[in-house]
């Protein structure tokens, strides 16, 4: 396993060896979830290797983190410098990077003010539904698992507890032969993937779920949101209903690990022509022209490593 990793990752403020980069079992967010974190990608791009949008994935780092209380020892520009550093530092380009906070060693009680530990890791990464996910699309489901009510758990932070959702969700769905699972919220409408926002196409207008519908708002949705609105497409945050799925003409799921990824068939059911259509593949042209410089960073989105 750890020779799949690179050598370097950045704790509490100094880069260690891989081995070295480790927590207590007495964590308390082992036992009780409470870390935060952020997926942020780099590319290769003509320019050298640039972070995505990474000021605005470290702030809502500090946004999820003030959602627990937790004050984070650093301040962004110091978490940015360690991103910049963790990668630079193993000789990677394009990659995933991967900062996390958590309630570490310190006092056991559910509200205990525990010293916050901060680490930054990360790796090279292609994509992450798979290779062909892409440009063929993937199958999904509707899970059978429900996100968690706003007034529970709140979906605007990413936090590690959170994901227990995730797991249930994509681990079904993988189970039952599925690419990825999307859920419902407690309303019953449409809420998003399991690691994943969601879009939806009629008629040639984008149609993405809200914040209200138990989503994490996504970086990534709203990169494409823009891109879409300044390239003349139409965009609704709205409530969808379940059966809006299998009458769109396509769908796609976007996050900073699936990027712009197609959905062809949906609980078994195609979903329009069952590949990439056509507005899909203008924003995926948009979005990875980003990185290959045929979309203008007009929003200084690319941050040089
Ligand atoms: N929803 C969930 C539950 C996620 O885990 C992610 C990935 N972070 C997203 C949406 C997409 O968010 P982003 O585009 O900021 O990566």
């Amino acid at each position: 396993m750890a020779q799949q990793y690179p050598e370097w990752i950045w704790q509490n403020g100094a880069i260690k060896p891989w081995a070295e980069a480790t927590a207590h079992v007495m964590s308390h967010a082992l036992h009780y979830g409470s870390s935060v974190f952020e997926g942020i990608r780099s590319y290769a791009t003509p320019d050298g290797a640039a972070i995505f949008r990474l000021t605005d994935h470290l702030s809502r780092l500090y946004h999820s983190a003030k959602i627990y209380d937790m004050v984070l020892p650093y301040t962004r520009d110091e978490l940015a410098a360690a991103c910049r550093e963790v990668i630079k530092k193993n000789g990677l380009s394009a990659a995933y990077l991967r900062p996390v906070a958590w309630r570490g060693l310190g006092g056991f009680g559910l509200s205990a003010e525990t010293p916050i530990d901060v680490a930054v890791a990360a790796w090279p990464m292609g994509p992450y539904l798979g290779p062909e996910a892409l440009e063929q699309g993937i199958t999904a489901c509707v899970s059978s698992w429900q996100r968690f009510a706003p007034n529970t758990i709140p979906a605007g932070a990413k936090a590690g507890g959170n994901y227990l959702s995730g797991q249930l969700i994509a681990r079904e769905a993988r189970r039952l032969g599925f690419g990825e699972g999307i859920a419902l919220a407690s309303s019953g409408l449409l809420s998003e993937g399991a690691g994943e926002n969601l879009f939806l196409v009629f008629d040639g207008a984008l149609h993405t779920t809200p914040a209200s519908a138990s989503i994490l708002t996504g970086i990534t949705r709203h990169s494409l949101i823009t891109l879409a609105r300044e390239d003349g497409i139409e965009v609704i945050e709205r409530d969808i209903p379940r059966e809006y799925l299998y009458l769109a003409d396509e769908v796609f799921m976007c996050g900073t690990a699936a990027e712009v990824t197609p959905i062809r068939a949906i609980d078994g059911k195609q979903v329009g022509a069952g590949k990439a259509g056509r507005v899909t593949r203008r924003i995926q042209e948009l979005f990875f022209g980003l990185f290959n410089g045929k979309t203008n960073d007009q929003w200084g989105w690319l941050e040089p490593v």
